[in-house]
């Protein structure tokens, strides 16, 4: 658990599977992005997140800053992206299953 004013302390990192000493890093849209010391990887705490109220249409078609100007045009380059981080984790891990949490066409 984290105090409002902290900036390293433990939590349950999915990776590691165990509470681990993790470093705010930075905030980005009100989201504090906390890293896993041990193995690098980012999260953040969503309780009060609605991805319904944010990834909306306008979000894949150019009507937010941080979003994609045309997120169907971009499949074949995102395949590319994908493709490449497959081949990158099964450097590490031949097998297994893995699980993408930035897949709004569900394409892969
Ligand atoms: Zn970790």
């Amino acid at each position: 658990m984290t105090s409002p004013t902290a900036t390293q302390s433990f939590q349950q990192c999915q990776a590691c599977a165990r509470s681990t000493p993790h470093a705010l890093r930075f905030t980005k849209n009100g989201c504090d992005i906390w890293q896993c010391r041990q193995c690098g990887l980012g999260h953040t705490h969503v309780a009060a997140f609605d991805p319904k109220a944010y990834y909306t249409e306008d979000y894949f078609c150019g009507g937010h800053a941080d979003g994609y100007s045309d997120y169907r045009a971009a499949e074949p380059v995102l395949r590319r992206e994908f493709a490449r981080s497959v081949d990158f984790i099964r450097r590490y891990r031949d097998g297994g299953k893995l699980r993408s949490w930035d897949a709004p066409m569900a394409s892969f």
